[in-house]
């Protein structure tokens, strides 16, 4: 594990501007958490209103972080599911994106957004997030971001996103096909990694691509196969790990499909 130089002491969590050259980004989430308003329907406004998205961070559980809120506001939720489901895509739910896998109900993207930017005193440098799944996330992060690293398995799912994101011409998220159990060494170290879905333990390269002052969130598997939401911070005194709330992500799986 890599244990390079520490970070100033007023800035435990400092930012790693991206220096490399720009190369060509489920939740069944359940929280057992608080029970939420059940959304209505969205009516009045449109989709692509910005109203909706205002009124669905209303709805949601506080936001600690202005930044995250904002960055609710401004993704269209709508454009990342199909059409079908376009009238959920404004509630607090998972839907399906394909595949077998899901798009994490927003109360769980928040949560976990608020966990990546918690404490910060400089803004967000690289991330890497393992499962793009439909790119709703990646598009969240790269508001949040300086550079945003997006790696998917799954073939079908990476061209989707690829579409998805398409219009938004967002020039800081890389998305890459592969098996993100092995991270993506050539835009490490990183300040913030967030997992989509879950596994038995956190892989090695993880832990070895979170920069100093960095920080880890993903689901893993306890006993009983019940997954928790677990946060690793790389401090200057060596790995922190903090267990949180039980969630329910899709499982991490290794290959490429
Ligand atoms: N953040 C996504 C959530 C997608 S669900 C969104 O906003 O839509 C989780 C994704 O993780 C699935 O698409 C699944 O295929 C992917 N996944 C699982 N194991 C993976 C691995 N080892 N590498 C990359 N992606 C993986």
């Amino acid at each position: 594990m890599s244990r390079k130089s520490a970070p100033a002491p007023q800035t435990p969590r400092p930012s790693f501007p991206a220096r490399l050259p720009s190369e060509g980004a489920g939740v069944r989430a359940r929280t057992a958490a608080r029970p939420r308003p059940v959304a209505e329907p969205p009516s009045g406004v449109g989709l692509d209103s910005q109203a909706v998205r205002v009124q669905m961070v209303r709805r949601l559980p506080a936001i600690a972080s202005a930044e995250v809120a904002q960055a609710l506001t401004r993704v269209e939720r709508h454009r990342f599911v199909d059409s079908a489901l376009v009238g959920q895509a404004y509630e607090d739910t998972a839907l399906p994106i394909g595949l077998g896998q899901t798009i994490s109900k927003p109360s769980v993207v928040a949560r976990m957004l608020d966990l990546l930017v918690q404490g910060r005193t400089v803004p967000l440098g690289r991330v890497l997030e393992i499962g793009t799944g439909c790119g709703y996330q990646a598009a969240l992060l790269a508001q949040l971001a300086s550079e945003v690293y997006s790696i998917e398995r799954l073939r079908g799912l990476h061209e989707k996103a690829r579409e998805n994101l398409r219009p938004m011409r967002l020039r800081n998220l890389h998305l890459l096909l592969g098996d993100g159990m092995l991270g993506y060494a050539q835009g490490a170290p990183y300040a913030g990694i967030i997992a989509a879905a879950g596994g038995a333990h956190l892989p090695a390269a993880w832990i070895e691509q979170l920069a100093p002052g960095g920080r880890l969130i993903a689901p893993v598997e306890r006993s009983g196969g019940a997954q928790a939401l677990v946060v690793v911070d790389h401090t200057r005194e060596g790995l922190r790990q903090t267990v949180l709330e039980p969630v329910h992500f899709v499982p991490l799986k290794s290959g490429v499909l």
